[in-house]
């Protein structure tokens, strides 16, 4: 059994061998997208809610392509069309979901922990699609598949996030996956964006861009939470695109084959140029079709899909 759980609700929580598990039945669903049918039949008669309750375009796409594609039946609920706007609270919702019987809920939610707390009070499984500023466990997991497309083995590999670590459930998920695999995780960022206590994850903490960017194999560049900032952390875009923003330049002092990704959506010219952003040496699309995988991935697996059994489908 690859996932010996009944959830998905971050990175810190799973093994080595679970998160490489996952990401090799994630390769086999990759192959399906070339194909001229791209779903397999494997969730046929299974319920899925996709339940937002923070905005979301890719995430809430990604996840809704993955369970098409694998055939499940699917329920959209957006906390702005929702009963939250009348009050209803998150025990509430959970218990009408228990009522009708779902096989799977996948929530994303402004507060750190709704996903555990609703995992906990339900019997079906849960992903986490992010939780405030806590984990995002399936971006962590298609940052990596797109890291081990490029560089396979990732032991000993340099790692450098760069921006909002402390407002970034990115950043987190990317710090326990990628430690657990070896990489070697540097973190850059204005110390007003650095939360103290990183270091004891095994990370290298520099303030310095240039130094942090030396000798990486990656760059995953942040996008600055500036819904999750109470007061300002740096003095205007412009100053923060200077002193910490991926342009051509930074780009050019890199080794000759690494490159730059971000997990969207971007803000233009601040933490990444547009040069960049469009550049040769990002992978941000690729970023965004091994999401697609991964969901497909996870969501087989949690519901008992039989990974032997991907040899004649995927
Ligand atoms: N889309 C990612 C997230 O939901 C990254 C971001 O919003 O900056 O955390």
């Amino acid at each position: 059994m690859i996932l010996q759980r009944k959830d998905v609700l971050g990175l810190e929580e799973m093994s080595a061998e679970e998160i490489l598990g996952v990401l090799d039945i994630a390769n086999q669903f990759r192959a399906v997208f070339d194909r001229p049918v791209r779903s397999v039949p494997v969730m046929r008669g299974r319920t899925v809610v996709n339940f937002f309750h923070e905005p979301s375009t890719r995430t809430r796409i990604s996840f809704e392509l993955a369970e098409k594609r694998l055939s499940a039946d699917i329920i959209n609920f957006v906390s702005s069309e929702s009963s939250f706007k009348k009050g209803e609270t998150l025990r509430d919702t959970a218990e009408n979901l228990a009522a009708m019987k779902i096989d799977m809920l996948v929530v994303r939610h402004s507060s750190a922990g709704a996903a555990q707390y609703l995992a906990r009070v339900l019997d079906c499984s849960v992903i986490n699609a992010g939780d405030g500023p806590h984990e995002h466990p399936t971006q962590g997991l298609l940052d990596i598949m797109t890291m081990r497309q490029r560089l396979g083995d990732l032991r000993g590999k340099k790692v450098t996030i760069i921006g909002d670590i402390s407002h970034s459930r990115v950043a987190r998920s990317n710090i326990w996956g990628l430690t657990k695999l070896g990489a070697a995780v540097t973190l850059c960022g204005p110390p007003t964006m650095m939360p103290g206590g990183l270091d004891k994850l095994g990370c290298t903490i520099e303030y310095d861009l240039a130094q942090a960017v030396k000798d990486a194999d990656v760059l995953n560049v942040l996008r600055i939470q500036l819904e999750r900032h109470t007061s300002r952390s740096f003095p205007s875009n412009r100053e923060y695109h200077k002193m910490f923003g991926i342009t051509t330049d930074v780009v050019r002092s890199l080794k000759k084959n690494a490159f730059v990704m971000h997990p969207g959506p971007m803000n233009r010219d601040v933490e990444i140029s547009s040069e960049v952003a469009d550049g040769p040496r990002q992978v941000i699309l690729d970023q965004v079709a091994n999401g697609v995988a991964v969901r497909m991935a996870l969501i087989y697996l949690l519901s008992g899909g039989d990974p032997g059994a991907l040899g004649g489908t995927a």
